[in-house]
């Protein structure tokens, strides 16, 4: 059965009313908020409470323990990945955005190491089931940043093995606070990876 398509006015076939209705409550919320802040710089109307930016990244907000972050390899005592190159965590992830190439390991005892391991940060939903995946403990998302936030090509937003395993270093050898530190400064000096990694290793 056919259902009869309704007739617009020329006006709302031009979408002036929907248009001039937006800029009304943008100007209204953006009226409200300025007189607020003026009577809060002069004590008056405290109770009422305007809106408030957060100038992130410069100013952040507390998050939870829980929270899910950028995402890091975790390393051995001896500073190589723990990775093993399983492939749990690419056949667990939803979004199929972990990209992995396995090799032989040089050392006998071990059996494969990622020659190659990317996740597309722009694909990614996090979820956090590739770290539910990892049965040894290798990818974690406790780093407390986000991603790469800026960047003009597909590329940049593609974050490799050597930057996933810089971060478990920075976190291991100056903390938590290092890793955002690092972002901001990168973010300020336009670079294109964030902190300066070092060569990959096995
Ligand atoms: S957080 Fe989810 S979407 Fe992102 S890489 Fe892990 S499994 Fe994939
Ligand atoms: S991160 Fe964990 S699940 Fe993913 S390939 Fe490495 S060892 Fe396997």
């Amino acid at each position: 059965m056919e259902t009869p398509r309704p007739r617009l006015t020329l006006a709302e076939r031009l979408y002036l009313p929907q248009v001039i209705a937006g800029v009304g409550i943008t100007t209204r919320h953006f009226l409200r908020n300025l007189t607020l802040h003026t009577l809060h710089l002069f004590g008056l109307a405290r109770d009422r409470s305007a809106a408030v930016t957060t100038q992130y990244p410069e100013q952040r907000k507390t998050y939870s323990e829980g929270y899910r972050g950028a995402h890091r390899l975790t390393l051995k005592p001896d500073g190589s990945v723990r990775c093993t190159a399983c492939f749990l965590c690419a056949t667990a992830c939803p979004a199929k955005c972990i990209n992995i190439e396995a090799g032989e390991h040089p050392d006998p005892e071990v059996e494969k190491y990622p020659v190659r391991y990317e996740i597309d940060t722009l694909q990614c939903i996090y979820c956090g089931m590739c770290v539910e995946a990892c049965p040894c403990d290798a990818i974690r998302m406790d780093t407390f940043v986000h991603p790469h936030l800026w960047g003009y090509r597909r590329e940049d937003f593609i974050e490799p093995k050597a930057v996933l395993m810089e971060r478990s270093r920075v976190l291991q050898e100056r903390g938590r606070e290092a890793l955002m530190e690092d972002m901001q400064r990168a973010y300020q000096e336009g670079r294109d990876t964030g902190p300066a990694v070092a060569p990959p290793r096995p």
